[in-house]
């Protein structure tokens, strides 16, 4: 019961016998207001405890930080998410309400992340001021941040000026002057107190501390934010559960609060303390300053002094509990007392490095392949001692080039034949090979235990290959993280929800995925609308940007897969680009008829890469007609297609994601010859493309000649030349990053910039 030393020794200092109450506690499964929770359980008060379990962080977490407290017969815990509940119907007159539910965190509130923090700080708190009000509350105690000052002068001053410098910052201020509004104009008895950096045992795993901590233990890099020299008010979780209960107790309403002045110290002195308190030193990976972190934070203390709580706990003091917590965690004891074991598999408890597995079916081209190498590539550039595995189905993935040091599971091959058809490559039953599959992904699964599994495009798999696995995952594997990562557009709306309707596939991924990411724009295709998610999903669902595959994945140019000629002023390189190439044939001779028909017009040389999927029929019939037209040069398959997309001056393409994305982030003219059926994907992709001026669209189907129609877009994507700055300003191409970086924070390996 060490912990609960701690926080009976550390924490709570109550009047003599304070009057008892039922408190609500929002968050309760959070941070802090798990510890909340368990000091007024030892006050004697009544308990109700509410907390929707966010994905904010793992839920393995918050379980384990209410464990102690849901055995104990004065709490109930309520699961509940405050947007949606009718929180006037469990409180009753007189309660005192802690409201501690919302978003923390201020990296993540840039973005489109941001209706999150204003859905759980903003518009929760009003709910929960309405009920309070509605219900005759005796007290509302809100936790505020010291992210409402910004940058203000030192030592914040609550009369001073509220400036936040993230969004962040400016929901928690909107959530306090909502606060105000309700005391000043209904009377409703509110006190909010500004929360000055908390750490302590249970720290949320994206906070700083918990992850310098982590990565020191383990001989990982330290990610730090700035130089080091950045200075803040870290305040002790027990000093900030002392000062909640003295504000319920003899808080002014309508009067904020400062809870800080513990220690006042820079960030690089920290990890000094920690180095000594693990035993180890830090290797530290020096990052810029992102913005949104405050440059220092010091709170004034005249108003917490009068409270009577002012803080007690030192760094030194504090910072040893929270190490002492984290490395119990580490050796798998449950030293604290009050924290529930480890749950079987949990990684942080094994000390291994992290492992992250990704899936695609690749049962037709290549873009999930691709799509999953870049991904894999963006991780190991941020995190070198990451374990990375793709299971992958596809045919060519031995020659494909993956980053260093990512190991491949394969699964036998099936080639998609028809809509839901697949035929496998090998002379074996479907039903043979897709019981092997399933099989090898379950076991793949449970060995390799990894803390995110990341599964490319399709919830259930090729032929619901991925039940097993995700069964598995549900009941085996409480630490894994389970991820969907969808492409920008899947195909037409109403296909698509048709199609998962029949599957099953919504109460599938509400059930087996942790979170949906969806690598596009929301602005371009709301996927989540298109297709009709509840509204449980759609706040499991995040936009990425598009996933652009990095140049530096690309072993060096070699040989034939170069432009060959040397280029003459006025020269002309044309790139015509096929993708996977299964069923591009038709494209590449309706271009390589327009190049021929230009031929009075543009000097120069068109490559044409086929692509390793084409049929050798279809490479026959394309590399015939190529040798009947000059200054062409046929390859078969490039695996450094950027380099050739980088010295060309046109791309033609049909419309998979790949292609398009790699033809627009190197700001190239681009022809888009998409394909229209089976599915409407590529048609979709290239009119939204060519809407914002980054893309012209030549359809191969229709009526008269296709060749004519990309001859016509050639001629005029060329002279209009590459998109301009505000057309490709619009399009977000940061996905490859961003996904790396939420798979990484799903690790728990990177920590937050030192912030509120
Ligand atoms: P936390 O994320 O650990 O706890 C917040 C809890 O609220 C989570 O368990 C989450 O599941 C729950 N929650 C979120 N939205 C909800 C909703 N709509 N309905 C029900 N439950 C919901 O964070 P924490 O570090 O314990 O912070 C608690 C509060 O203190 C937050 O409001 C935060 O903004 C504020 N704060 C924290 C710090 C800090 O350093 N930790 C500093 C300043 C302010």
């Amino acid at each position: 019961m060490r912990q609960r030393e701690v926080n009976t020794r550390l924490s709570t200092r109550p009047a003599a016998d304070p009057p008892l109450y039922r408190a609500i506690v929002t968050g309760a499964a959070g941070f802090i207001g798990s510890h909340l929770v368990e000091a007024l359980l030892e006050q004697g008060h009544e308990v109700v405890g509410v907390d929707a379990f966010t994905p904010s962080y793992p839920s393995v977490f918050k379980r384990a930080n209410i464990a102690w407290a849901s055995a104990h017969p004065r709490f109930d815990l309520l699961p509940a998410d405050l947007n949606e509940l009718a929180l006037d119907e469990v409180l009753c007159p007189g309660d005192v309400i802690f409201h501690l539910a919302g978003r923390a965190g201020v990296r993540a509130s840039w973005g489109q992340d941001f209706v999150d923090y204003s859905r759980a700080n903003v518009e929760a708190t009003q709910r929960v001021l309405e009920a309070a009000l509605k219900r005759q509350a005796a007290r509302v105690v809100l936790a505020s941040s010291s992210s409402v000052y910004g940058d203000a002068p030192l030592p914040m001053q609550e009369d001073g000026p509220l400036l936040p410098v993230s969004p962040y910052g400016v929901s928690k201020l909107t959530a306090e002057l909502l606060g105000r509004v309700y005391w000043k104009a209904l009377g409703l008895p509110i006190v909010a107190l500004r929360l000055f950096t908390v750490y302590g045992p249970r720290q949320r795993p994206d906070m700083a501390f918990h992850g310098f901590i982590d990565a020191i233990a383990h001989g990982q890099r330290v990610v730090l934010f700035g130089d080091g020299s950045q200075r803040r008010d870290f305040t002790f979780v027990s000093d900030i559960v002392t000062a909640l209960l003295a504000a319920a107790a003899r808080g002014e309403p309508g009067i904020p609060v400062n809870v800080g002045g513990g220690s006042s110290v820079t960030v690089a002195e920290t990890i000094a303390i920690i180095e000594r308190l693990v035993g180890r030193k830090a290797f530290i990976e020096q990052r810029p300053a992102p913005p949104g972190d405050a440059r220092d934070t010091q709170a004034s203390t005249d108003r917490l002094e009068t409270l009577g709580a002012l803080p007690r706990v030192g760094i030194e003091e504090g910072l040893a509990h929270q190490v002492e917590w984290q490395l119990a965690r580490v050796r798998g004891h449950n030293a604290s007392g009050t924290m529930a074991p480890s749950p079987p598999g949990e990684r942080v408890s094994e000390g291994r490095a992290a492992h992250v597995l990704l899936y695609s079916h690749d049962t037709y081209g290549l873009g999930h392949l691709r799509r999953n190498t870049t991904i894999a590539h963006g991780l190991r550039q941020r995190a070198p001692q990451l374990h990375i595995t793709l299971l992958t189905g596809s045919p060519v993935a031995d020659q494909w080039p993956l980053p260093e040091g990512v190991s491949l599971v394969h699964l036998p091959p099936v080639v998609k034949v028809g809509p839901d058809e697949y035929q496998p490559i090998e002379p074996r039953s479907l039903s043979a090979v897709r019981a092997e599959r399933a099989g090898i992904i379950a076991s793949t699964l449970l060995r390799l235990r990894p803390d995110v599994f990341l599964v490319d495009h399709a919830p259930l798999g090729m032929k619901g290959e991925l039940a097993l696995a995700l069964q598995m995952a549900r009941e085996k594997l409480p630490s894994t993280r389970v991820v969907l990562g969808l492409r920008d557009i899947l195909d037409a709306s109403e296909v698509v929800r048709t199609a998962w309707e029949a599957q099953g596939l919504y109460a599938t991924i509400e059930n087996s995925y942790d979170q949906v990411l969806v690598y596009g724009s929301r602005e371009l295709f709301d996927v989540a609308h298109e297709y009709g998610f509840p509204e449980s999903l759609v706040r499991r669902t995040r936009f990425t940007g598009y996933i652009a595959k990095d140049r530096g994945l690309e072993p060096a140019v070699r040989g034939r897969e170069a432009w060959s000629r040397a280029r003459r002023a006025g020269d002309r390189r044309i790139l015509l680009m096929a993708g996977g190439g299964g069923d591009a044939a038709p494209m590449l001779l309706a271009a390589l008829d327009a190049w021929e028909s230009l031929r009075h017009l543009l000097f120069g040389e068109a490559v044409v890469v086929m692509g390793p999927l084409m049929s050798p029929t279809d490479r026959a019939a394309v590399e015939r007609r190529a040798h009947q037209v000059s200054n062409v040069q046929v390859i078969g398959s490039s695996t450094t297609v950027l380099s050739l997309v980088a010295a060309a001056d046109l791309v033609v393409s049909m419309g998979g994601y790949n292609s398009v994305v790699e033809a627009i982030t190197a700001r190239k003219p681009l022809v888009i010859c998409p394909r229209a059926a089976p599915r409407r994907e590529q048609l979709m992709r290239a009119e939204i493309m060519a809407g914002l001026g980054l893309a012209r669209v030549a359809r191969l189907d229709g009526d008269g000649d296709a060749a004519a129609r990309i001859a016509d877009a050639m001629i005029a994507a060329l002279k209009a030349g590459p998109p301009s700055t505000p057309a490709w300003g619009t399009i977000d191409l940061r996905g490859a990053e961003r996904v790396a970086d939420f798979l990484l924070g799903m690790t728990q390996r990177i920590s937050e910039p030192v912030a509120a």
